[in-house]
């Protein structure tokens, strides 16, 4: 696959500024007796030269194609803290590398060799067995064939990734670990997080899109811990590559496509379910912008399970809620015509005001977007959707999607004014 993807496509990869340098002085000083400290002791000329081929010839081939492409630095995991992890390149060598800069190494790992990164004190360990064999300030993973996968392994966790990996023993003693990556096939990963393998190819493309347009607009979130973007909902979620043909072709057929809203990136925000009519953002964060604005969505997404759901709580717990909460934005009501039909009916209740956060936390509820009856003991939730509801509504681009809908019209559906363009850093 990854060579039908590299035809069709034409990607080589960027190769980052320091490796450039590292190659011309790789190249200048290969071989020279005045460099030889510049090298490992036990770096064999042999392997040196593999790595000074391989980034020649990479640079050889984006220059013939004029590919470039963004790389994104992905932390990983920091929600378990991991000590450790086992490497495993089931069907490529790798490099243990201590910098980008001269194609420096200290090792090659052999395919399909796992090994173990541990954080020491302040050091990364690799260990093969249950020997220390390697010992880094910071460890750079590259391997021989770009977008090589590789597997990461530990007690809590595991997962499959292209690309490198590079890793240092944070402040916290834990281990960084960063999976750097083209941002494409890291995109893959995020739209199989958020979307799964459906079989809606132009909803996947939509997805692809924001996910992008989020993933740049936020490229810096994380640039003081060192990488650009975690790998959790804070940023997106991106539980590792998608090998999933549809959601491949879904991204790289889009591929560097973003949103804009007057030639600036768009906030993409977007939820599961809108529950027949998306949010304001002035509603949900109080927050004026101009292209997140209601837009009436149940003959999209009506059909999604979390359309409409029910649920019953004690009128205790209920009141504890309502008479603690401030006054946060109130919410709008989806409410289906008196017939059933697909006439939409779109008010707003000043009843009462609860935020969306006070709502599903402390109810655990799908959606803020509710209708409720009290009942002796207890209150019925009547609820609409899953989500903040602000923005791109999931099922019913998926909705869409099956009635024929281009990403294009999609989009546009659900983001008020927008226009679509292209990432600077893409060909
Ligand atoms: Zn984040
Ligand atoms: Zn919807």
């Amino acid at each position: 696959m990854l060579g039908y993807y590299s035809q069709r496509y034409f990607y080589f990869g960027r190769v980052p500024r320091c490796a450039r340098v590292g190659v011309l002085r790789a190249a200048l000083c290969f071989g020279a007796s005045h460099c030889a400290n510049a090298h490992p002791p036990h770096a064999s000329r042999k392997i040196r030269l593999s790595v000074t081929l391989f980034y020649v010839g990479t640079l050889f081939l984006a220059g013939i194609f004029h590919v470039q492409a963004r790389e994104v630095k992905i932390g990983l995991w920091s929600d378990i803290l991991p000590q450790s992890v086992r490497y495993h390149s089931e069907k490529h060598e790798v490099w243990l590398l201590e910098s980008t800069y001269e194609a420096q190494f200290k090792r090659t790992i052999f395919k399909d060799s796992p090994f173990s990164i541990r954080a020491g004190s302040r050091k990364v360990e690799v260990y093969q067995g249950s020997e220390v064999v390697e010992v880094f300030d910071t460890l750079y993973i590259y391997p021989n064939a770009i977008h090589a996968e590789f597997t990461l392994k530990n007690a809590s966790r595991s997962g499959s990734y292209k690309g490198k990996l590079i890793t240092f023993v944070n402040a916290q003693g834990f281990l960084t670990l960063i999976n750097e990556v083209h941002i494409e096939w890291y995109l893959c990963g995020v739209v199989e997080s958020e979307l799964g393998r459906i079989k809606q190819i132009e909803a996947l493309k939509a997805q692809a899109l924001c996910a992008r347009t989020y993933a740049i607009r936020g490229y810096k979130r994380h640039i003081q811990e060192g990488f650009h973007l975690c790998d959790q909902q804070h940023c997106q979620a991106y539980k590792g590559v998608s090998g999933h043909k549809l959601i491949v072709d879904a991204v790289f057929s889009t591929r560097g496509e973003v949103i804009m809203y007057q030639g600036a990136l768009i906030d993409a925000l977007f939820s599961a379910c809108c529950g027949g009519v998306t949010a304001d953002a002035q509603e949900v964060w109080n927050k004026e912008i101009p292209y997140l604005k209601p837009v009436l969505d149940g003959k999209y997404c009506q059909r999604s399970k979390n359309f409409r759901w029910t649920v019953v709580i004690p009128l205790t717990e209920w009141r504890k809620v309502l008479f603690t909460s401030d006054s946060l934005p109130s919410i709008w009501y989806y409410l289906p015509d008196q017939s059933g039909r697909s006439g939409k009916i779109m008010y707003r209740d000043a009843d009462y005001v609860l935020s969306d956060h006070t709502m599903r936390a402390q109810l655990r509820l799908k959606s803020a977007k509710i209708k409720y009856q009290e009942r002796e003991n207890c209150v019925i939730i009547e609820g609409y959707g899953f989500g903040h509801g602000v923005g791109l509504c999931q099922e019913g681009a998926i909705g869409m999607a099956s009635q024929g809908f281009t990403y294009q019209n999609i989009i546009k559906y659900y983001y008020t004014g927008v226009t679509l363009g292209y990432d600077t850093e893409e060909e």
